[in-house]
């Protein structure tokens, strides 16, 4: 294997300021290269972090789509600019090439410890899938969602994003950052493994596979009229049924999931996506069996 280079991301969202800080702690000369393998460390949004915003013009983790990289008229958008540089500096053709990128996050939902994957690569899955081992993580597949693109771990050939809740936005928990420093830790350790030539797979990986993403209900104005139902809020990866409470409007009115399947509700009441009009995301279960491709894959980095 030929891994030189891996790329830790924080504050891609500059009011996710806890991987900001546990990253600090790992920026040090004696962390900067183990077994050969370079860890580059860096802030996405430097600008929004120094704010305490989650972003300038635009969601840098929707800016690296390519189909916006060479629009004239988003050339003036921080964020595209900034995730250019990126790609130019730390992407796989770049000036430091970096064969993974892990993009780390807080939310304000009650998710715990979870991997977020976009779409199906084998090598994620390689990654994903030690990860999920060794602490049990959920993992939120995302595909198919054509709202919502241009992340950026999609612009490297493997990447995952870790995601950790809850916390506020803005404020340092040490709980939280504890998790995050045993994350970073234990994904060298893999990744080490990975590298040597010691790894075996588990014989499942379990997804939470994305479908839909709902809004808050709404009233004539199209100003929000419902708060998560008490039943629902800091239910996160917990199985819904038709029938199971969503929200209560402001008459007192419960609003139900009426779908006929059975759904993994993630994300609920997340408040970095009330400007894009999501209340919570639909999963759909599916236990994927790992192959031995998923390894060559990664090793072919
Ligand atoms: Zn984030």
């Amino acid at each position: 294997m030929t891994i030189q280079r891996i790329l830790i991301v924080s504050g891609t969202h500059g009011n996710e300021i806890n991987p900001v800080w546990a990253v600090k702690q790992f920026n040090r000369e004696e962390n900067r290269i183990k077994k050969g393998i370079k860890y580059e460390y860096i802030i996405g949004n430097p600008l929004a972090y120094g704010k305490g915003y989650r972003y300038i013009d635009a969601d840098l983790n929707r800016s690296f789509d390519e189909s916006k990289k060479n629009h004239q008229q988003k050339k003036s958008i921080y964020e595209i600019n900034r995730a250019n540089f990126l790609v130019d500096q730390f992407g796989i053709n770049g000036s430091d090439p970096c064969q993974i990128a892990i993009d780390l996050h807080t939310t304000t939902a009650n998710m715990g410890t979870s991997i977020v994957m976009y779409g199906r690569r084998f090598k994620d899955f390689c990654l994903a899938a030690l990860l999920q081992n060794k602490f049990g993580l959920p993992i939120y597949l995302h595909e198919k969602d054509k709202d919502q693109t241009g992340f950026l771990v999609e612009a490297w050939p493997c990447g995952l994003v870790i995601e950790i809740g809850a916390v506020a936005q803005n404020f340092y928990d040490p709980k939280i950052i504890n998790k995050f420093l045993i994350i970073i830790s234990s994904l060298r350790e893999e990744i080490d493994k990975l590298k040597n030539n010691l790894i075996e797979l588990p014989k499942e990986l379990i997804v939470h596979v994305h479908q839909e993403s709902i809004d808050y209900p709404r009233d004539d104005k199209g100003d929000i009229d419902g708060l998560i139902h008490p039943e629902r809020t800091n239910q996160d990866w917990k199985m819904i049924k038709k029938g199971d409470p969503l929200f209560l409007d402001s008459q007192g009115i419960v609003h139900k999931y009426d779908g006929d399947q059975f759904i993994w509700p993630v994300f609920i009441g997340e408040v970095a996506y009330k400007e894009k009009k999501i209340a919570m995301s639909y999963t759909k279960k599916e236990v994927l069996f790992c192959q031995n491709e998923w390894i060559k894959e990664f090793e072919s980095l």
